[in-house]
């Protein structure tokens, strides 16, 4: 580590030096990009969020206990984790707490209801919109982006089917092995406290299971 110079300001996500045509912003670019690419994924008609809805098994009609399905193990396990998700109180809510923080920053208004689906949309244009200017003016991007991440694998999962992603064990020169997925957002080395980002932890040398 250089302590002598003064250091380059880094991204609160990565956490990579920002560059000079960065300076002033709170993250760099690629993890800006990153961000929106998972905001976009989030909404509309072929959206994550719509596909999950799709996905939701429906109760008996006019029935207000639980789901009951015609033959036995029809019904999904992963239900209760898409009414979650898909509910007032889920990836709406998450989204829209965002906006309303964003707008105390000059960063947006509040949308004005309607549908649900319409609110995700809402609140996705809203947060796009504003996503350049935040880069700039909002603290928490860090917070931001890993929530935002998460739904989007989260729902990426349950419509793939996926398990939990491969863990890959790999080494920090310090010696301490962590395990990483494709999708981390990066880590810091339990020993020595070095700070890894996305990219950095992916190319840290994976280590071979025991044969
Ligand atoms: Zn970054
Ligand atoms: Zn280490």
């Amino acid at each position: 580590m250089n302590l002598d110079d003064a250091p380059a300001p880094r991204c609160t996500i990565c956490p990579r030096q920002l560059l000079d045509h960065e300076a002033g912003r709170f993250i760099c670019t690629p993890c800006e990009q990153r961000i929106d690419q998972d905001l976009r994924k989030l909404a509309g008609p072929a959206g994550l969020y719509a596909r999950l809805c799709l996905r939701i098994q429906p109760g008996r009609r006019g029935g207000d206990g639980p789901a009951v399905s015609g033959s036995p193990g029809a019904r999904l396990p992963v239900n209760e984790t898409i009414l979650s998700l898909t509910a007032n109180g889920g990836i709406v809510s998450t989204l829209e707490t965002w906006v309303e923080d964003w707008a105390s920053y000059g960063l947006g208004v509040h949308g004005t209801g309607g549908r649900l689906q319409h609110r995700v949309d809402t609140a996705v244009v809203t947060l796009r919109r504003n996503l350049g200017r935040a880069a700039y003016r909002h603290p928490a991007l860090d917070e931001f982006g890993s929530e935002v991440g998460k739904i989007a694998r989260q729902a990426e999962a349950i419509i793939t089917g996926e398990k939990k992603p491969r863990v890959i064990p790999v080494m920090c020169p310090c010696g301490t092995v962590t395990g990483v997925t494709l999708n981390t957002d990066g880590f810091t080395c339990r020993d020595c406290r070095t700070e890894y980002g996305h990219g950095e932890a992916l190319r840290l040398t994976p280590v071979r299971s025991a044969a």
